[in-house]
């Protein structure tokens, strides 16, 4: 029997595809432009996520971690400073204010993140469905114009829903990366699930981890099992010298702002490759100064004792896994000098990042009315609207897939609600053409 439903509702100015902190920032948006006073033009807007409630990144949510990006870069201040959804609004909620002040610091926890994030979405519960995955999105022609899509979902009872809108916002978020051929398995994960395994696994006799990468996720996943493991060698094994540290200085920090997006997105592709290839160090394979010397003193201190419980296999790679039913074979190469290794480990943790998947996988058919260029990347405006064929006036909005088109700070949440604020203004737009959008291109170059 099908139990997919078909909504007859009226049709939907926009479905946001996945709620994380991206369409969270929109779905706020939205709803503060129709809760405005004077606001005759409210647009309809639902959003559909497939995690059972809001998450994000619970697999991460290591009780000390902090976060990396200053809090005022929350859901809406960088938009709307008055904005009741503010983190410090949150705070204030939460009786914690002051003491929050008092510690100094521009960086929370991130479970304290989290929490905000799921007080946000709270108050946003009557327009997001949890449990709908979104498998499919259908073109829908009005005579030779495609005006709207009927997006389909699929609920965890096997159910699902079928609802129109006419626009959507694609914010799907990242896919874990392991390298080529790897198997994740109840031994080998990827660290987006690292504390929820490592509760699993707790109390099993465990003589040694290996953790493969060298970003933040993967320091914070050696100094995490260092911790939580306490009987445990953890072996941290990575192709450089050295871990580098996160460049978070205020000049290079700039890449972020909303005039480095404008900056990035008119700059011509050598130019945009030379951005991303001298900043990639504000985000990617680099790790907080800070979780660097911990991990170092801790080294140290072992050594002092005489114990070697943390090791640091640079300069070095995993060559060979091989599964046994007690534990793994993992062959390790020392690149300088090709010399190989065996060490027979219980868990292997693949800290190895993450990929934006290409939004075309869930557009489906209408991925064909999607313009790409010629590395066959989509073509986004900068008001983040993907441009499509002329006989589309339906509209697609991508948050997060955007690298290559509006830099490095489009997965990270640094843009998030300023971006929020660009395609509401776009969104208006098109959905009541009369109105002139505010202009996103803010600044000239200097
Ligand atoms: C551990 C960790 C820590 C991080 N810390 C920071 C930080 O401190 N600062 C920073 O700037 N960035 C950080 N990042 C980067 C991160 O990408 C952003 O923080 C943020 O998650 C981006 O938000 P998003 O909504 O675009 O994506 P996500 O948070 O990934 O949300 C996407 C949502 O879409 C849902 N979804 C996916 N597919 C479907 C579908 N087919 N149907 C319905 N729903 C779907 C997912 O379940 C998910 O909830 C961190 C990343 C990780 C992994």
């Amino acid at each position: 029997m099908n139990r997919v439903r078909r909504e007859t509702e009226d049709t939907y100015d926009v479905l946001g595809i996945g709620f994380g902190p991206s369409n969270l920032a929109l779905a706020i948006a939205i709803a503060e432009h129709n809760g405005r006073v004077g606001t005759d033009r409210q647009l309809r807007a639902a959003f559909w996520e497939k995690q059972p409630r809001f998450g994000w990144h619970r697999g991460m949510l290591i009780d000390d971690a902090t976060m990396q990006v200053s809090f005022l870069k929350d859901l809406v201040t960088m938009r709307d400073p008055t904005s009741g959804f503010s983190f410090l609004c949150y705070l204030k909620e939460r009786g914690r204010l002051v003491d929050f002040l008092n510690q100094k610091t521009l960086f929370p926890l991130r479970i304290e993140f989290h929490d905000y994030f799921e007080w946000a979405a709270g108050r946003l519960a009557g327009q997001v469905d949890y449990g709908h995955e979104v498998v499919g999105v259908e073109p829908v022609f009005e005579g030779t114009e495609v005006r709207y899509f009927d997006v389909s979902s699929r609920t965890p009872d096997g159910g699902g829903l079928v609802r129109r809108a006419r626009h959507l916002c694609l914010a799907t978020g990242m896919t874990p990366r392991v390298p080529n051929g790897a198997e994740v398995s109840d031994r080998i994960w990827h660290n987006r699930d690292l504390v929820p395994n490592v509760e699993e696994w707790a109390g099993r006799p465990t003589r040694r981890v290996v953790v493969l990468g060298a970003g933040q996720s993967a320091a914070e996943a050696v100094a995490y099992l260092h911790r939580k493991l306490p009987e445990t060698e953890i072996c941290a094994v990575f192709a450089k010298y050295g871990y580098t540290p996160a460049d978070d200085s205020p000049f290079a920090n700039r890449v972020f702002d909303p005039e480095g997006v404008d900056v990035f997105y008119r700059s011509p592709p050598e130019v945009k490759q030379s951005l991303m290839d001298y900043h990639r160090s504000t985000n990617y394979s680099a790790v907080d100064l800070e979780l660097i010397d911990a991990l170092y003193r801790a080294q140290y201190q072992e050594q002092v004792q005489g114990i070697r419980r943390l090791r640091f296999l640079n300069v070095s790679r995993l060559r060979r896994v091989v599964s046994q039913p007690d534990g793994l074979r993992i062959t390790v190469e020392h690149l300088p000098t090709g010399e190989l290794q065996r060490l027979d480990a219980d868990l292997l943790v693949y800290a190895t990042g993450y990929q934006p998947p290409d939004p075309g996988e869930l557009l489906g058919k209408a991925d064909k009315l999607c313009l790409r260029d010629e590395e066959d990347s989509l073509e986004v405006g900068r008001d983040h609207r993907v441009r499509v064929a002329d006989s589309v006036s339906a509209g697609i909005y991508v948050q997060g897939s955007t690298e290559h088109t509006h830099g490095i700070t489009s997965t990270l949440l640094s843009h998030t609600a300023v971006r929020a604020g660009e395609i509401l203004d776009s969104l208006l737009a098109h959905t009541f053409p009369g109105d002139a959008p505010r202009p996103v291109l803010s600044t000239t170059a200097d």
